[in-house]
């Protein structure tokens, strides 16, 4: 079903990989189980012969949805209730919710009172990671989940399945960060759209099979350089429609480093593999880089957002808003005012679920770039 994909059925997959993965639950007769970001240790829901599906939203109307949850919810959210309640709640068995903000807390109760028939779970990330208890409570979270699912399916979690999936999502992210590489010194190689399609395709796909896929498109890559890009660093949690990298393409702009949970979040702390399995996926919570919703030193952000500009020698930062996303509007100002006075250009990009015009992102960022060519912000 994956495993022989080029870049253009990637580019399709990530604007609609569910009726593909239906195909392939009828085709396997395995179950799919869903999960919002961030932070679920998706190759122990592998491990149990599932798929692991990270759910980022629909880009079909909000029916429903808007009905559950107050006005004031971030798109995120509502487009993730609205894909499970009106368009593909049947194609889950079952779902495994974090908890790492108000929204998604009350979310994962939304979840589990609208789906009675179906194994629903939360997983409750710490959100003070920088207490000496937390990282006790990343591994007894990833017992319980553990636990749960074991008890769900009636059998007990393999070692040896685990230490497979945790090679087979290392696997994964190792070939991720060598097309970054590529990215980033070869910008004619391949566009902002397709290599972000790979980031959500590998979050929602059998990795046994997508890495064939990837391995195979890395090898017929054209290490073209290109001409006149404008690098530049994108910071935020998730970047989305698509359609936005086509604008980014469009203006020569190449993203050459990112904070995206959907993206280098990803990739980062992949777990190692000669020791016990769960302490290295509780370790690996420790190794990921910022994210809103997780208290920290409130300079981390900025920290991680400036080493990154400059290791980079990106000319400017994207932040990706979520309308309506309360952590990211709660970092932002402090975020902005730190970065100007570093003098780093920065753009802020407002983003929404359900957006079907992408006119006003467009004639804002060809106004930022347009006046960071003529040195002035
Ligand atoms: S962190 Fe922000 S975008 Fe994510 S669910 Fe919470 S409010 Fe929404």
């Amino acid at each position: 079903m994956w495993e022989s994909l080029n870049l253009k059925d990637v580019v399709a997959l990530a604007r609609d990989p569910y009726p593909s993965i239906r195909q392939w639950a009828r085709d396997t007769g395995k179950k799919v189980v869903g999960s919002t970001i961030a932070d679920v240790p998706e190759e122990v829901i592998y491990a149990f012969d599932l798929l692991p599906v990270t759910i980022l939203g629909t880009h079909k109307p909000l029916k429903k949805a808007p009905s559950h949850l107050p006005d004031n919810a971030c798109s995120l959210a509502r487009s993730n209730l609205e894909l499970a309640l009106s368009y593909e709640g049947d194609l889950f068995s079952g779902f495994v919710l974090p908890q790492v903000c108000d929204t998604t807390q009350h979310l994962s109760d939304i979840w589990r009172i609208n789906f009675p028939d179906k194994f629903v779970t939360s997983y409750l990330a710490p959100r003070q990671a920088d207490r000496p208890s937390a990282r006790y409570w990343v591994k007894e979270e990833i017992e319980r989940l553990i636990d749960s699912l074991g008890g769900w399916l009636g059998k007990k979690l393999d070692s040896g399945a685990l230490a497979n999936s945790i090679a087979l999502h290392n696997e994964n992210k190792t070939i991720l960060k060598e097309f970054y590489e590529i990215k980033r010194n070869f910008p004619g190689a391949i566009t902002n759209k397709q290599f972000f399609a790979m980031m959500k395709v590998s979050q929602q796909v059998d990795k046994a099979e997508f890495n064939k896929s990837l391995k195979a498109i890395k090898d017929g890559l054209k290490m073209k350089k290109g001409k006149n890009y404008t690098d530049v660093v994108m910071v935020g949690i998730t970047c989305d429609p698509p359609e936005i990298f086509d604008i980014f393409d469009d203006l020569r702009v190449n993203i050459v480093g990112d904070t995206l949970v959907t993206g280098t979040r990803y990739l980062q702390g992949a777990p190692a593999l000669n020791g016990d399995a769960i302490d290295a996926l509780a370790d690996r919570h420790f190794k990921r880089g910022f994210f809103s919703p997780i208290h920290d030193n409130v300079y981390k952000n900025f920290e991680e957002v400036k080493k990154l500009y400059k290791e980079t020698k990106a000319k400017a930062v994207i932040y990706v808003h979520i309308e309506f996303c309360e952590s990211q509007e709660y970092d932002l100002p402090d975020l902005k005012d730190m970065i100007k006075k570093e003098g780093i250009p920065m753009h802020v990009l407002d983003t929404e679920y359900q957006t079907t015009s992408l006119s006003h992102v467009l004639t804002r960022a060809q106004a930022f770039f347009e006046s960071l060519k003529g040195g002035s912000l």
